[in-house]
């Protein structure tokens, strides 16, 4: 695309949202909380649904007419691959889609009525470009890196590594760094030693419950992969003392990590959402324990720095921030029985109210809800002596075998080291169920979350 085309896309772009017709949603969260399911879901129910299936969702009652597709965006852009992950859903026996591993967005136009004033009077219809935006919160997770010095994340990062969970899997990496040469900077050894940096994060990553892996980059690298900016670890506290060309080195990764990564997609991409969810998996933390539920807080924590508007806030000398609503869902809600949501909404408000009702903290407005994307079971009940018990059925995404089964409850207050010590969460992982042709896809609470999201703007 040539730069006059290119200047002529942004400005349209800018006139749209000047007169409020463009809307841009984003949707993140850690690997697998279900980003890829979420934003497939709002694709499918707004091109496909009517009021029935989305009762919730305000503007589908009387004055929805329809969205589609609009692929006339930038075509650098990756685009959601919308299409691909409905076929793995159609796909006999039904399968989940690939995680989200980069930035990629879709376009949709809506089309509706307008809801009241002069415009409900003398317009037909009226339509919003709404972006809809799919990357991964690991980077989201860089973001308090820019307030650190090399020294100070490298302290962060061996102190995090040393927590129980951790330390084992640590300690082949710790010892292979006791044994470096601090003046080794060649090429060749850089390259190896970050290679193994990143596997060991890859390593972090596939235990349960380390959910606080930094560089994101490292993990989920986007448009930076095989670049040399994402050659950076953090060395040993006690070799930064020691000194050396690779410590020299490290430090000067470390401030082109801050600069050209993680400011530019601040200031590019994040920039430019108006409206955010964050998904969160807790009943996945919950089944991994203890260690993963105050470190899943504590990413929370780092997560939320983004959405911190204050006027005072330090965020604000590298983009103006926009977004005016953000929504934190429980994923997976599926995954319980119906009235264990309440408490699985409740779980996740404690996880973040500690952080908000702290003064420093100044978020933009926001809500809490529990969500199934993609409904994977069916809730019923079973008689167990005489009694009803609420159950779920599904198919387990480990063995395929149809279950019947009641899968717990979910602690309405924050779990204690005792309850831990005696109780295991097994939240099971469930297949899609197999989806009749011509049928809509099954969700819990969409229309809330498009509601909250959407409706105030769609008026
Ligand atoms: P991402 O890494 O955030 O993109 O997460 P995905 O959307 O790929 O979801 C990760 C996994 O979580 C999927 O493979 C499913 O096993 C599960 N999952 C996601 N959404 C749902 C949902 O709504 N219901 C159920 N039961 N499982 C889900």
């Amino acid at each position: 695309m040539d730069w006059l085309t290119k200047a002529r896309w942004h400005s349209e772009q800018l006139a749209k949202r000047t007169f409020h017709r463009q809307l841009r949603l984003g949707v993140t969260g850690l690997s697998g909380a279900g980003k890829t399911a979420l934003l497939t879901a709002i694709v499918h129910q707004l091109t496909q649904s009517n009021a029935t299936q989305l009762p919730f969702f305000s503007v589908m009652q009387q004055r929805w007419l329809g969205a589609r597709i609009d692929d006339n965006q930038l075509p650098q852009l990756p685009r959601f691959a919308f299409e691909k992950n409905l076929s793995y859903l159609q796909q006999q026996p039904a399968r989940w889609p690939p995680s989200t591993v980069r930035w990629s967005q879709l376009t949709l136009t809506l089309r509706y009525r307008p809801g009241s004033g002069l415009r409900a009077r003398f317009q037909e219809h009226q339509e919003t470009e709404l972006v809809l935006v799919d990357y991964p919160g690991e980077w989201l997770l860089d973001l308090p890196m820019l307030q650190q010095s090399y020294q100070e994340w490298c302290e962060q990062s061996w102190s995090l590594f040393a927590q129980p969970h951790r330390a084992a899997t640590a300690e082949s990496f710790r010892q292979r760094l006791q044994a470096i040469d601090l003046n080794d900077t060649s090429v060749l050894f850089v390259q190896e030693l970050c290679a193994e940096y990143s596997h060991l994060l890859q390593q972090f990553r596939d235990l349960a419950g380390a959910y606080l892996n930094q560089p994101g980059r490292l993990l989920v690298p986007g448009e930076f992969a095989g670049t040399p900016l994402l050659q950076l670890l953090p060395l040993l506290p006690e070799q930064l003392v020691q000194g050396g060309a690779l410590v020299d080195l490290m430090q000067k990764h470390f401030i082109s990590y801050q600069t050209q990564v993680i400011e530019p997609f601040y200031r590019q991409y994040f920039s430019g959402l108006d409206r955010q969810v964050v998904l969160v998996d807790i009943l996945g933390a919950l089944n991994a324990g203890e260690s993963a539920l105050l470190e899943l807080k504590q990413s929370l924590l780092l997560i939320l720095q983004s959405f911190d508007y204050g006027p005072e806030h330090w965020l604000r000398r590298i983009f103006k921030p926009r977004i005016s609503k953000v929504l934190f869902a429980a994923s997976k809600a599926d995954h319980v029985t119906p009235d264990q949501h309440q408490a699985l909404t409740l779980l996740l408000q404690q996880l973040l109210l500690q952080h908000l009702q702290s003064v420093k903290f100044q978020l933009c407005p926001y809500e809490v809800m529990a969500i199934a994307a993609i409904k994977a079971s069916e809730a019923g009940f079973v008689k167990q002596n005489g009694v009803q018990q609420a159950c779920l059925r599904g198919f387990s995404a480990e063995t395929a075998e149809a279950l019947t089964y009641y899968p717990g409850d979910v602690p309405r207050y924050w779990p204690d080291h005792q309850l831990f010590s005696a109780h295991q969460f097994e939240f099971q992982q469930l297949s899609p169920l197999p989806w009749p042709k011509q049928q809509l896809l099954q969700h819990i609470r969409l229309d809330h979350l498009l509601e909250y999201l959407l409706g105030d703007k769609l008026t």
